[in-house]
């Protein structure tokens, strides 16, 4: 671990995953189905200048307490591809999404806005 990151108690960065919605929504199926996902506990949507993601609330098993990675030496490949020369020490993720979900009420506003006919 470099200087940076064993300063970096709450290691932001092991406390999530995201994976990549392949094509981005357009129908009302395509939100219904997102409204299902963001309705479990730990699961969010946001959009960014790569595309939709969706992203699981949760730390990694890993994460010891004083946030040392408990496989250090055999940590996945993207832990290592890693770069914290600008992190989520330095700015949280939120400020580069251009939309963000964190319930379904908030995903249920956003459809409301995008289809006028939503829900008729
Ligand atoms: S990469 Fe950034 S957020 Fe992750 S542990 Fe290091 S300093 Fe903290
Ligand atoms: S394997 Fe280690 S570096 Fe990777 S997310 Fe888990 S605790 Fe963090």
């Amino acid at each position: 671990m470099d200087g940076k990151c064993s300063r970096c108690l709450n290691s932001k960065c092991c406390t999530y995953t995201t994976e990549a919605i392949g094509v981005a929504p357009r129908s009302k199926a395509d939100f219904e189905h997102l409204l299902w996902q963001v309705s479990h506990q730990g699961v969010e949507i946001y959009k960014d200048e790569d595309g939709w993601f969706l992203l699981f609330q949760g730390s990694c098993e890993h994460l010891g307490p004083g946030g040392a990675c408990g496989i250090y030496d055999q940590r996945p490949q993207i832990c290592r591809d890693y770069d914290n020369d600008w992190c989520e020490l330095d700015a949280p993720a939120e400020n580069g999404f251009l939309l963000y979900f964190r319930s379904y009420a908030e995903l249920l506003t956003y459809c409301k806005k995008r289809f006028k006919t939503w829900g008729r």
